[in-house]
């Protein structure tokens, strides 16, 4: 079966699905962009995707593609044209397409929305949840508004490659005080020896994960006490546990920072736990492709 992209209006397939050259996605990194998890045919946490999607674009000054009943309209569309029960579907918007100049263009230039999806196997993601991987870490280099989901993702590129090439999966990015900010494209928590969960606040310096926000609702449901505080990499090191979050992979564990092991290097029975609960608790802000 043949995949299918969405293109500015147009349902292509997707080996031949192309934006123009001066679209200000491509030349500026000039878009937003979410990726939400389906499973069992579900989209999870879409209304909070939305939600963050929304505020993305408000503070970009940018306008939505086509009004928000049409785009989820559109999103369930992409899901079920490409058949995808379990998988992931990518959504970028970008500020449209203009002749290349650094200032915004006109207010008539539309802005752009492009969405794939695509399947993966949900018993990967499960094996990955019981080896759980390693992170290394990297210092800080982003700019200063991570809050909002950019297509603007070179640092994260670099990080993550650099992780891969030192056999881990993560690049946890280290503020200049030596604490944990966020992963190249997951949120990073730690479990504390008396089963605390400790994750950064989301008011500054990191995505305000939906994961993670979704994480916290869960961990609440089981009553396991979350704080939002700095935690440093030796802090990290030395915990009961460490996990990350991400719509692509849920809750993973974290075994290794840097080649040390987390613990006895095992995954942990409180992010099992968390992982578990995470499917009931995003089922109320999921919605059926
Ligand atoms: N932090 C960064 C930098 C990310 O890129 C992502 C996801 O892409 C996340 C955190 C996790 O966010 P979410 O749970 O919404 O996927």
């Amino acid at each position: 079966m043949s995949r299918i992209a969405y293109v500015n209006g147009c349902y292509v397939p997707h080996n031949q699905a192309a934006v123009h050259i001066e679209d200000r996605g491509y030349q500026f990194a000039d878009g937003v962009y979410e990726v939400c998890e389906i499973a069992d045919g579900y989209i999870i946490d879409m209304t909070r995707h939305l939600g963050r999607l929304n505020r993305s674009l408000s503070e970009l000054q940018m306008a939505w593609p086509v009004d928000k009943k049409a785009f989820v309209r559109i999103v369930k569309e992409v899901v079920i044209r490409n058949r995808v029960r379990n998988g992931l579907v990518y959504i970028q918007v970008s500020r449209g397409v203009a002749k290349r100049d650094h200032v915004f263009p006109s207010a008539s230039v539309k802005s752009a929305l492009v969405i794939t999806a695509r399947r993966s196997d949900p018993a990967q993601a499960d094996a990955k949840a019981q080896t759980g991987v390693g992170v290394i870490t990297v210092p800080e280099n982003r700019w200063d508004r991570v809050d909002i989901k950019t297509v603007g993702l070179l640092p994260n590129v670099l990080a993550k490659q650099k992780a891969k090439e030192q056999g881990a999966a993560e690049a946890w990015f280290v503020d200049e005080d030596g604490m944990v900010k966020e992963g190249g494209s997951t949120n990073a928590w730690i479990v504390t020896q008396d089963g605390t969960l400790v994750t950064r606040p989301a008011d500054h310096g990191i995505l305000r994960g939906i994961t993670r926000t979704t994480a916290i609702d869960a961990a609440e449901k089981l009553g396991l006490k979350v704080e939002e505080r700095h935690f440093s990499v030796d802090e990290a090191k030395n915990a009961r546990e460490a996990f990350i979050t991400a719509a692509t992979t849920i809750l993973i564990p974290v075994v290794s920072i840097d080649g040390d092991s987390v613990a006895n290097g095992h995954a942990g029975s409180i992010t099992e736990q968390l992982r578990f609960q995470f499917r009931i608790e995003a089922e109320k802000t999921s919605v059926y492709r």
